[in-house]
Formats: C-alpha cells, structure tokens, sequence
C-alpha cells in the first residue's frame, strides 16, 4: 500500500468544498458520470482507430445504490487508469484544477458562485460535497507492464491511499460513501430525477436500477383474440444517446422534430408552429434544435424553456446572457462546448464566443422566418398572430434583428387584411398624407370599443390598424422612431378632421359672443376636471360633442403604468380627455334659440352623455340617469 499527502501547501479545500461551494451540491453526480462517460467515448476512439484491439463488450455505465451500505457507486467500462495515471490525473491534475476553482470562488459571496454557468470546473473532487469518503477503483485497457488494478481511497483529509486491488472487469468504479448531511442522494426517487436532469441525452447508456414494462407475447391471443401482453421486469435505461439535434437535418422527418419536442416537454400538449435545426462546426461548434410555440399572453412564463448542453450533459435551463432576451420566448436545445461554463453570467455577455453564437442564432432565427414568409404567405399571414409577440419583442430589443424582420413583418388592418411595412405604406399613402406630407397611420386598440371612431375614419377612405397585443405599445414607439415623417395616431386621439389635417378649417357658424354663451351652458353641465372643452368646425353631419384623447398623453400614461417612461412624473397621472363642440353642429344652433334654462340643460347632458356612450365612459349612477331621460324625452 501506498500513502500519499495531496499537494496542499495553502491550505485544505475539502472543507470548503464541502460548506461553502454552491447551493446546488447535486451536481456532482454530473460530474463523475460525465468522467465515466469521457472514459468509454476514449476508449470506443481508441477501438475504431486500431489502438484497442480487445473487446468492447457492453459499455453501459451503472449507477448502483446501496442505501444499507450508504453508498452509490458509478461503474463504467471505459479506459481506465494505471496506478501511474492515478497519481497523475487525480492526485495532481484534478486536484490542482479543483483547487484552483475553490481558490477562484472562496472569496465570493454565495450569490456570485451560484450564478456559474451550470456549476463546472469541480470535476472529480465535487464528489467530496457529499461523501465522506470516496473510492476509486480502476483497471486499465492497456495490458503488460504496470497495469495492475488499483484501489485509491480517501475521506476528505488531505490524505490518500492507494492499492492493489483484484478487479477483473476494465474500467473505473467509483465508490461514494455518502455523508450524513447528504442522506437525500441515497432516495433513489432523488437520483432518478437527477440522472433524468443531467443524463438524459448523455451518448454512452445509463442504467439505474429496473423497471417493469408490459411486453407483446408474439402469436399469442386471449379468448377474446386481443393481444396478449405480460409484464418484464427490465433495467431501466435512462437516455437517449442519440438525441434528434445531433443528426442531419436532412435525415429528420417533420413527425421527428414533433416526437422529439414531446420528449422534451412531456407536460405540453400543444405541436409547435415551426422549428429551426442549428449545426455548425466552425467558428464555433454548435448544434440544437429550436421550437416556435405559440405566444402566450404572459410572456414570462413561456420563458427559460430552452435547455443547455455541453457535449450533450445537461448545463441549465436558464439561457439568459447567453441568447438575446427576446429568444428565451422560444423553446428545444442548444448544445455548445464553445460556451465557457465556468464563468459567471455576467461574465458571458462579455465573452467573444459567445456573442458570435448568439447572433447566429438570431440570424438563423430570421432566416426561418424569412423563407416561411417568402414560401408561403399565406401559412404565414396564419400563423401571424401567434408570432407576432415573438418577432415585435426581437425588433424592439435588438437593432439587427428589426433590421432584418422588417421585410416580413405584418400589419393587420380592421378588416383582417395583412400588409407588410411596405406594402401599407403604399396603401394609406393617397388618403393619410396631410398638408404637410407626414404620413398618419391609425390603429385601434380595442375595435369593439372604438367602433365609431372607426367607422368614421372608414367613411372617410381611411384604414385602421389593429394594435391591441400585449406589446403594440411600446412596438409603435419603435416603429415610429425608424419611419420617417410618419405617425402612429390611435382613432380617437382627436377628431378627423385634426387626426390627419388636410386644408384649412372650415369657417364658423357662430361669432364670439354665441360661443361665449354656449360654452358657459355647456360648463356647467360637465365634469370639468376630467374634460377639457374645446371648439372646433367640423361640418354639420358630424356629431356635436366628441370625446378624444390626446395621443402624447395616453402613451405617456401607458408607458407609466408599463413602468416605462422613466419616472418623469411624480404621481400618478390622471386620466384626461378632450370634450370637442361642433360649433357647426345643427344641435348647437338650436340650442342657442332655446331661453329656458332647464331645457338648455336637459339637451347638453343628453348630448354629452352619447358622446360619453360612445366612448364607453358612461357608467354606474350617471348612466341610469341617461336611460331614464331618454324614457322621458320618448314620452
Ligand atoms: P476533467 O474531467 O475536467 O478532466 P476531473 O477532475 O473530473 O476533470 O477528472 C480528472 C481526470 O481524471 C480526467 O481527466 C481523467 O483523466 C481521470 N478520470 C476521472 N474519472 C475517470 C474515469 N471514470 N475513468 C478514467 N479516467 C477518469
């Protein structure tokens, strides 16, 4: 036997190892399955190149444990070591690089080391935040001279064993007696969920345990002439070692891509509305597969769908900083050795590699969308509104990216037509141009509640836009910034007439002085807190009273209540609108003739409470009031 002192000449980081190294101690089961899948891989490399000539046999990697025992062991077929590599890969290197990271993270709070990328760099020592003592028994491939099987031993003190073992089987064993404060990783429910986390797409098999499945007696019938099945009792694999996204795209079915998006979401039952398959090797490697979901309202929770891997290990769920922000709204794989891991996230948006990764995916992204578009515009104008979310957050967020989806993003107008920026900018451009040749774009946020506004720009050859998705606002502002002399005016934001100023205004029916008058009738009937009353002359068809809402002011409330804005009010903002009078308005004429008081009232409420109606801004007591004048005017 031999006895050996790891090189510690600062200090001992087993204890830090074990206290102060992430929240996540899980991970080490990653770690040293990743090492045993390592080992097979080397050794399957060395077979088809000549170098090994025995056998392979099964090379399937076991996760065995002992709950009496307290241990779980991690067994494969792989290389192996020598005594020699012991020394070299365990005593020297894997220590030295786990010292490195504890030394690297020591100092940093808990926050900081847990916002590693998917926790590596621990390797082999990472087992030690759960043992108290770890074993390692390995036989090498290689056959003469020192390549005995050896045993390496040690409990978390800087000191180690090492001996000759009889073991006839090649491969490494490794052998963790789990610590009291880790009692958890010997519930074989709790390393089942985490071998299906980590291990679920790894290439080598895992096998856990067994598990019972129904199987089909070949040509044998019941009674009834059903099939008849019995129930086997199987080791139960864990992965898939030939995941979807690691073969060519041009070997993949659409049923493929669809059975595989079930594999990864067995929760969700709704297909995907599209895929993109990624793989490159240069610059950087990078392969996976990408899903399109249907948008959901709540944005926030379609995001963080997107797995990590690493050379098919699993590394996160949570892509942040590593793809743009509006990407995370998408779903699938993306499996990257180019992504540095062992770095903080913070980190990462820094990092060269990884900003050349994420603009391809956003290039590729755009790509898709793009031949969707050009194919088939009709599938595509289908599949517009499920989309739309997806592709308005990517052109708010990221300048390259609207740059590129601005040729294939749609309009939707009232009557359900779709147009691209383009095409709509043709469109509108006879009818919407004002005097000074700014182009006006209406939209409605709400075309059942702006009915009539809408109707009236329609009568007058104009087209609306539909605008109500949970990003128009702020996806108006973006547009409206890359256009030039053109703006974004919602239906009611004022009469038509001011909407989009053609010539001069018409003249006036009413000198100063009647205008004096009606305005003091008209005062005093309203709520002049919450409505500013102006005149204008619009022709005598058009209503008496119109209720609009300053377009600058809305925006400037919708973006307060968005949280946008920058905090440049203090307070909240009151709601405010604009009581427009048709000082040509026939009603007000007549009006004027009238000398008793009371009826010049009961005309002023009953007209500003239509306006009102038509805004659907008349509501509880006021608006019982109205129904019953409007009895009493019938009578
Ligand atoms: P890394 O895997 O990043 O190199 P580790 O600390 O996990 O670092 O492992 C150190 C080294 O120990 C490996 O590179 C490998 O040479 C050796 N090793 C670890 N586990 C095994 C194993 N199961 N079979 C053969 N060699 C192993």
């Amino acid at each position: 036997m031999q006895k050996g002192k790891i090189n510690v000449q600062t200090e001992n980081i087993f204890p830090i190892i074990k206290k102060f190294l992430y929240s996540d101690h899980e991970i080490f089961l990653r770690e040293i399955i990743s090492n045993a899948v390592d080992a097979t891989q080397k050794l399957k490399t060395l077979a088809s190149i000549g170098k090994y000539k025995g056998e392979l046999g099964d090379l399937t990697i076991q996760v065995i444990l002992d709950p009496k025992a307290k241990t779980l062991t991690i067994k494969d077929r792989g290389i192996g070591m020598t005594a020699e590599e012991i020394d070299k890969y365990i005593n020297e290197i894997a220590f030295s690089s786990a010292e490195e990271f504890v030394k690297k993270f020591k100092t940093k709070s808990e926050a900081e080391t847990n916002a590693i990328i998917g926790h590596f760099g621990l390797g082999f020592y990472s087992s030690f935040m759960v043992s108290e003592k770890v074993e390692l028994l390995t036989k090498t491939y290689k056959k003469g001279g020192a390549t005995k099987a050896m045993k390496w031993e040690c409990d978390g003190s800087p000191e180690y064993t090492v001996t000759e073992i009889d073991k006839k089987d090649r491969g490494t064993e490794i052998v963790l007696h789990i610590d009291k404060e880790s009692k958890e990783f010997l519930e074989e429910q709790r390393i089942l969920s985490l071998l299906k986390r980590y291990s679920k797409f790894l290439p080598v098999s895992i096998q856990f345990g067994t598990e019972k499945i129904s199987e089909k007696l070949e040509g044998e019938k019941d009674k009834d002439g059903n099939d008849k099945y019995i129930e086997v009792e199987k080791d139960r694999i864990i992965n898939n070692t030939s995941p979807l996204w690691k073969k060519k795209p041009a070997d993949c079915t659409d049923e493929n891509y669809k059975s595989f998006y079930r594999e990864l979401y067995p929760m969700t039952f709704e297909d995907p509305l599209f895929h993109i398959h990624l793989n490159v090797d240069y610059p950087f490697n990078l392969t996976g597969i990408l899903y399109f979901p249907k948008v959901k309202k709540n944005l926030e929770v379609q995001k963080d769908k997107i797995q990590l891997f690493s050379n098919q290990v699993f590394v996160t769920d949570s892509v942040e900083g590593i793809v743009p922000e509006f990407l995370t709204l998408l779903h699938g794989v993306i499996d990257s050795p180019d992504i540095p891991l062992n770095v903080s996230r913070s980190y990462l948006q820094s990092d060269s590699n990884v900003k050349k990764i994420s603009n391809y995916i956003m290039r590729k992204v755009a790509d898709k969308l793009e031949e969707l578009f050009k194919k088939d515009r009709e599938s595509f104008e289908k599949k517009w509104d499920d989309i739309k979310v997806f592709i308005q957050y990517g052109m708010i967020s990221e300048a390259k990216f609207y740059e590129r989806a601005e040729k294939i993003s749609l309009f939707k107008n009232t009557e359900g037509k779709y147009f691209t920026f383009e095409e709509y900018k043709k469109h509108i451009k006879k009818n919407q141009t004002d005097k000074d040749k700014k182009l006006n774009y209406l939209y409605t946020n709400d075309p059942e509640g702006q009915h009539a506004f809408i109707e009236a720009a329609k009568n007058r050859g104009y087209d609306v836009l539909v605008m109500d998705g949970v990003l128009d606002n702020h996806f108006i502002n973006a547009v409206e910034q890359k256009l030039s002399d053109s703006f974004f005016k919602r239906v009611d934001a004022d009469t038509l007439d001011k909407l989009i100023q053609k010539e001069e205004e018409l003249p006036s029916k009413l000198d100063g002085k009647q205008k004096e008058e009606l305005k003091k009738i008209i005062e005093r009937n309203i709520d002049a807190k919450k409505f500013t009353l102006s005149f204008e002359n619009l022709s005598e068809s058009d209503l008496p009273f119109m209720i609009t809402q300053n377009e600058f002011m809305r925006r400037m409330k919708d973006m307060q209540q968005t949280g946008g804005g920058g905090g440049m009010f203090m307070g909240d903002m009151p709601e405010t609108y604009n009581l427009v009078a048709n000082a040509n308005g026939a009603a007000f004429s007549q009006l004027l003739e009238e000398k008793a008081e009371e009826k010049q009232d009961g005309l002023v409420k009953q007209l500003y409470d239509l306006a009102l109606l038509s805004q659907n801004l008349l509501k509880g007591e006021a608006l019982t009031t109205f129904i019953k004048r409007s009895v009493d005017i019938i009578k």
